[in-house]
């Protein structure tokens, strides 16, 4: 089988399978055979995984079981190191094994130089950036930003801070924090993203999507240039039986892949990372102009839509609880005003009808304001 079918399969397997991870646990799949298929998968690998941690000792599996933890249940810089050594790497593969085909430095490598400087400068500022952390010096200022819809959002303590949580923010777990309009904890960045730092993520992810893309149409002119240089059209392709056959595309992939490796790995990590992160960040567009955050999203469409609105309960005792108590008696009718809406909006199931949507360019002025 060919390099060429090989990575076709390959794709479709992993587009598939990741779909079927992702949307498999959604309202719209979850009784289909998406949702059948995921449920299958999952008891297989917690079979696999029982059948694996039987045949080794458990000092090893409580080795794997605490770097999986450490990796993916902590705030732990793993991630930021991988995106270092991606970066890192794919800018020295770049500049050694791309540049050279260019005459100098021109205009090419200049722009993809400049969209790493980009690039990285939004990674470090969403890594050091202050989310929206929720102290007690900014709980009044924070509940004062969104009022509860009586659905998701209710005046609910946080037991760890100990604070009466404002509407649209969470407790991150890998933080410790409470998180003003928290989006979610992003390992990328090893930071949480909230109502602070949100039009930071959204620039990094954008310029990602717009490097690696930019980088994936590059090589390829590389390519095209190599495929013309090496007069690779012309020439004929001679199999075990002596029969001669035109250069197609096959021919031509497997050519680049074994004469070149490095630039192929180059392109083919682009072209990965420029499809996903394309993708990611038109749902984060989506988001913006509709004023939800994923913490939002996932409760609306993964498995939550359903649930019955909460009463609130508040047990805070302090100065800013007693104020929140005594705008939530103020507002009762205003809330209950707004859960009807909720209800309404909810039982028309739109992709635009969010609790907070207050039209798109409103919408994108709240974010910038952060
Ligand atoms: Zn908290
Ligand atoms: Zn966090």
């Amino acid at each position: 089988m060919d390099f060429l079918l090989m990575g076709l399969i390959y794709t479709l397997f992993f587009v598939v399978l990741s779909y079927v991870i992702f949307a498999g646990r959604s309202a719209y799949h979850r009784t289909g055979w998406v949702g059948l298929l995921r449920r299958n998968l999952f008891s297989v690998v917690h079979l696999m995984q029982s059948a694996f941690e039987r045949c080794i000792p458990a000092a090893v599996t409580r080795v794997i079981n605490n770097t999986t933890t450490y990796i993916l249940f902590t705030r732990n810089p793993c991630i930021q190191l991988l995106y270092g050594f991606i970066i890192t790497g794919g800018t020295a593969v770049y500049t050694f094994k791309v540049i050279p085909y260019f005459d100098k430095i021109n205009l090419f490598s200049i722009i993809t130089y400049i969209l790493i400087a980009i690039n990285v400068t939004l990674f470090w500022i969403c890594s050091t950036s202050e989310p929206g952390i929720i102290t007690s010096l900014h709980h009044a200022e924070y509940m004062n930003d969104y009022e509860p819809d009586g659905v998701y959002y209710t005046a609910l303590e946080c037991y760890t801070c100990k604070i009466i949580k404002p509407a649209r923010s969470k407790h991150c777990s890998l933080c410790d924090v409470c998180v003003s309009r928290f989006d979610h904890h992003c390992s990328w960045v090893n930071n949480c993203i909230g109502k602070r730092n949100y039009k930071f993520f959204c620039c990094f992810i954008t310029s990602s999507a717009i490097l690696c893309v930019y980088v994936t149409f590059v090589v390829m002119v590389v390519f095209a240039y190599i495929v013309i240089a090496d007069g690779l059209i012309s020439m004929e392709y001679v199999d075990q039986d002596g029969k001669h056959y035109p250069v197609g595309i096959r021919f031509l992939t497997q050519y680049l892949l074994v004469r070149h490796p490095l630039m192929s790995i180059l392109f083919l990590t682009v072209l990965f990372f420029g499809v996903a992160l394309s993708g990611f960040s038109l749902f984060h567009l989506y988001l913006v102009l509709t004023n939800q955050t994923t913490n939002e999203f996932y409760k609306r469409w993964f498995g939550k839509s359903q649930a019955k609105p909460r009463q609130p309960r508040i047990t805070e005792t302090t100065a800013a609880a007693k104020a929140s108590k005594r705008r939530t008696t103020s507002n009762k009718n205003a809330s209950s005003r707004t859960l009807a809406k909720v209800t309404v909006e909810k039982t028309q199931s739109s992709w635009t009808s969010t609790p907070y949507n207050k039209g798109i360019w409103r919408n994108i002025a709240e974010i910038i304001r952060g």
